[in-house]
């Protein structure tokens, strides 16, 4: 195909990106170096999008997306000083101190997983992004129609252009409205809970160990990162985090340091708290004819098993390398038969982990006598019997 050309007031591309967040820019990123032609479309400023503010999540990554990340040529972007490493995972329930663990001689690698801040991540995302030619990204401009056809599909933007285009892929977030235009729906399930996320320095050292306390009202995470701080979590009902996103520093402190049970001695807020509602989706089809849906618009993971970007990631190679096999073969990338294949692949990965995470927060943060027990057990169950911590451990390789 011919692209990023102007005919009349359409603009022509081959691929356009809906959303410019990490999963939308990584993915255009894919198509570097090649004559495929990506338009990424945003709402968002061009300079928010190259200077992201903290949004104080720390993003565990695996191993497995580090590879993706150094194949997009992003990894060597970011400072080895803003990366941590994590050794080993506890996860503990109640005031039990008997603990699930994962090390990081399981997977016979130096560390389980590395730690990130997000705004760090798509920092260096758009540095990539900025030294490519073939990618355009469109900026303050929002999309405000969807229309496919047999040929192609065209989009239309709130600035008033108009994109015409062999595949559209919605990257716009869980609540992806590319996904609805298209009469895609998700299952989506709300938790009635928020997640408090900020950073907090510490007096006794995390030993770059991350840990999991399920408590019966409220969770509490810790991610190791760098010098004695660690990525502090908080999941509790919305009445309590609205009263601990209000609660002065100080009080806030002590609130953490009792919290964790005096683990970490004292400890102490750096920069700000902030509160994300927990809604998961998992869309209930990932494509149809000229149109895809990756990141957070396919699948909306809780952030307790820390797996919401590493999945998307995993999606996008996936896809990336679908349409690299399409052009080779000189076969429309926008077929369905062709994204179909993303979608089996993408499930394939996806499902298991989003339901196995939707269970364990049902399981650990119900309060009912039978549930405590088997918590207890699952805990035990899975640190001694081999081939089920094995299924773990694989998910972070
Ligand atoms: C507290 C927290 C902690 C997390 N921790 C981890 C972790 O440890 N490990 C991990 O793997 N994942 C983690 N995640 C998940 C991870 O942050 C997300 O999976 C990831 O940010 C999703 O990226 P995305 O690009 O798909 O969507 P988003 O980041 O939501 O980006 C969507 C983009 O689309 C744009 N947009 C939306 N609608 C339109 C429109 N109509 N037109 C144009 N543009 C539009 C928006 O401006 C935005 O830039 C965490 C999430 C949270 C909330």
């Amino acid at each position: 195909m011919t692209f990023n050309k102007k005919r009349g007031n359409n603009i022509i591309f081959d691929i356009v990106v809906v959303g410019g967040g990490p999963t939308g820019i990584a993915f255009a990123c894919g198509f570097a170096e090649t004559n495929v032609r990506v338009a990424i479309v945003d709402k968002l400023p061009r300079e928010v999008i190259a200077n992201p503010k903290i949004d104080g999540r720390e993003i565990a990554l695996t191993h497995h997306s580090v590879k993706i990340l150094k194949k997009l040529n992003v990894w060597r972007h970011i400072s080895s000083k803003l990366i941590s490493v994590i050794k080993e995972a506890r996860v503990l329930d109640g005031d039990s101190t008997y603990f699930l663990n994962f090390n990081h001689q399981e997977i016979q690698k130096e560390c389980l997983g590395y730690l990130i801040p997000n705004h760090v991540i798509r920092k260096n995302l758009y540095k990539r992004l900025r030294d490519l030619s073939n990618i355009t990204l469109i900026n303050k401009a929002e999309c405000l129609s969807i229309n496919i056809n047999k040929q192609y599909a065209s989009i239309v933007l709130s600035n008033g252009k108009k994109i015409k285009t062999s595949l559209v892929v919605a990257a716009d977030s869980r609540f992806s409205k590319m996904r609805s235009k298209m009469g895609i729906s998700a299952f989506t399930r709300n938790f009635n809970k928020n997640m408090i996320v900020c950073r907090m320095e510490h007096e006794k050292p995390h030993q770059s160990i991350a840990y999991e306390f399920f408590r019966y009202n409220q969770t509490q995470a810790s991610l190791p990162y760098i010098k004695n701080q660690s990525g502090i979590i908080t999941t509790a009902t919305k009445d309590l985090t609205s009263a601990l996103m209000k609660m002065d520093k100080k009080k806030f402190n002590k609130e953490m340091e009792n919290s964790f049970n005096n683990f970490f001695g004292k400890m102490k807020l750096l920069g700000k708290r902030y509160s994300y509602p927990m809604v998961t989706t998992y869309a209930k089809k990932f494509v149809s004819h000229r149109f895809a849906v990756i990141g957070d618009a396919a699948v909306g993971m809780h952030p307790v098993t820390a797996h919401g970007f590493n999945l998307g990631l995993k999606g996008l190679e996936i896809l990336i390398d679908e349409i690299q096999t399409a052009i080779k073969h000189k076969t429309d990338i926008g077929l369905t038969a062709v994204l179909k294949n993303y979608q089996s692949k993408l499930h394939r990965v996806a499902a298991p982990v989003y339901l196995a995470t939707n269970g364990i927060i049902n399981l650990y943060t119900s309060t009912i006598l039978p549930a405590k027990l088997t918590r207890q057990f699952i805990l035990r169950f899975v640190n001694i019997v081999k081939p089920v911590k094995q299924t773990f451990l694989n998910i972070l390789k």
